[in-house]
C-alpha cells in the first residue's frame, strides 16, 4: 500500500472507492445557499444531473463558466453571470439557471443531500435506504428466478447463467479470436447461443421430447420465447418448478454434449441423451427429499405424469 502510495496511485483500496463515484454521484444532490461548496459544472445542484454531462466541455466556453468554478462563480453582483442566452443549444440550460435563486452568503451553507427514494433526499445518509435502491434495480432482471431457484444444481444454473448472459464460448464469440467454429451436432455453419438453444434440429428434438407436454404449444426452438415462458407462465406450481428443472438440466446437458463432441470424446444420440437428462432431474428430485424442501415430495410423482419416456 505505502509503495503505491509512493507512486502517487494512491492505496487499492482509496481506488476501489473512487471507482465507485459514479455510482454515488447519482444519489447526491445539492442544496444551494451560499454557492461556496458545490461545484458548477461537477455537482448535481440543478435537480437535472451533472451539468458537464448534459453540455460536454464545450459547455464551459458557451456559459463562459471555468471548469473548476464553485456555483458561487457563475454570480456578480447578485446576478446569474454566465452567458448562453443567444446560443442555440445552451438557451434552456441558461434559462433554468436564470429562474434559479441567486446563492447568497447569508443564506448558509451548501446543503449535500442524500437520495432516499425517488424524488425524495434528506440531509443525512442512510445506507439501508441506499442499498434498497441499488438493490432494487439489480433485482429487476425478469430471468433471474428462473437461474437461480431453490430446486435448482448450482452447476446448472452457473451454465444457464452464463448462456443467457451469451457468454458462453459459442463459434460467434470465437470468430473474433480468428477460429472458425460451426455446430458439432447439426453441422450448421454459424454456432451462436441461439442456434445451440435450441434451434439446432438434435438440441430441438431434446429439448421438445423432454419438455414438450409441460410447455404444450409454447414449445418453441427460440432461445428468447423459451427463456420468456420458463420465467413466466400459467403453470400450476409443480410443473412451473419442473420446467425450470428441465430447462437448466437441458441447456447443462446440451452444452456439455457440444463440449465432448468438440473434443472427440464421443457423442450421444437424441434418446441417449434424453434418458440421461431425465436420470439428471430424477436424482435431483430425489435428493430434495432428504432437504428442507419437503413440501415438494409430489414432484417426482409428477414428473413420471408429464414425461414420456422414450
Ligand atoms: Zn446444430
Amino acid at each position: 500500500m505505502l509503495n503505491s502510495d509512493l507512486h502517487g496511485k494512491g492505496s487499492w483500496m482509496w481506488r476501489k472507492l473512487l471507482k465507485l463515484r459514479p455510482l454515488a454521484y447519482q444519489f447526491i444532490r445539492f442544496e444551494i445557499n451560499d454557492g461556496q461548496k458545490a461545484f458548477f459544472w461537477f455537482d448535481d445542484w440543478l435537480q437535472m444531473g451533472r451539468l458537464i454531462d448534459i453540455t460536454g466541455a464545450v459547455g464551459t466556453c458557451y456559459l463562459g463558466v471555468a471548469r473548476n468554478a464553485r456555483v458561487i462563480d457563475a454570480v456578480a453582483q447578485s446576478r446569474w453571470n454566465i452567458r448562453g442566452q443567444r446560443s442555440r443549444h445552451f438557451h434552456d440550460l441558461y434559462e433554468s439557471i436564470q429562474n434559479i435563486q441567486v446563492p447568497q452568503e447569508d443564506q448558509g451553507r451548501d446543503k449535500v443531500l442524500w437520495k432516499h427514494a425517488e424524488d425524495t433526499y434528506k440531509a443525512q445518509f442512510s445506507s439501508v435506504r441506499t442499498w434498497d435502491q441499488i438493490r432494487v434495480r439489480k433485482a429487476t432482471v425478469p430471468w433471474s428466478k428462473c437461474v437461480w431457484f431453490t430446486q435448482g444444481v448450482p452447476r446448472y444454473s452457473f451454465i444457464v447463467w452464463l448462456a443467457v448472459k451469451n457468454r458462453l464460448s459459442t463459434g460467434d464469440r470465437m470468430r473474433a479470436w480468428g477460429i472458425q467454429q460451426g455446430c458439432v451436432m447439426c453441422g450448421e455453419w454459424d454456432e451462436t447461443r441461439d442456434h445451440v438453444f435450441f434451434a439446432c434440429p438434435y438440441t430441438y428434438s431434446v429439448w421438445d421430447r423432454l419438455a414438450g407436454s409441460l410447455c404444450g404449444r409454447r414449445i418453441n426452438p427460440d432461445w428468447s420465447l423459451t427463456l420468456q415462458f420458463v420465467t413466466n407462465n400459467n403453470l400450476q406450481l409443480m410443473d412451473k418448478i419442473l420446467l425450470k428443472m428441465v430447462f437448466q438440466t437441458c441447456v447443462y446437458y446440451m452444452w456439455k454434449e457440444r463440449n465432448e463432441r468438440r473434443h472427440q470424446r464421443g457423442f450421444r444420440t437424441v434418446d441417449q441423451a434424453i434418458r440421461i437428462v431425465d436420470k439428471a432431474i430424477r436424482n435431483r428430485i430425489s435428493s430434495l427429499r432428504y432437504g428442507p424442501v419437503h413440501r415438494f415430495a409430489g414432484l417426482l410423482q409428477r414428473w413420471f405424469e408429464v414425461f414420456d419416456r422414450p
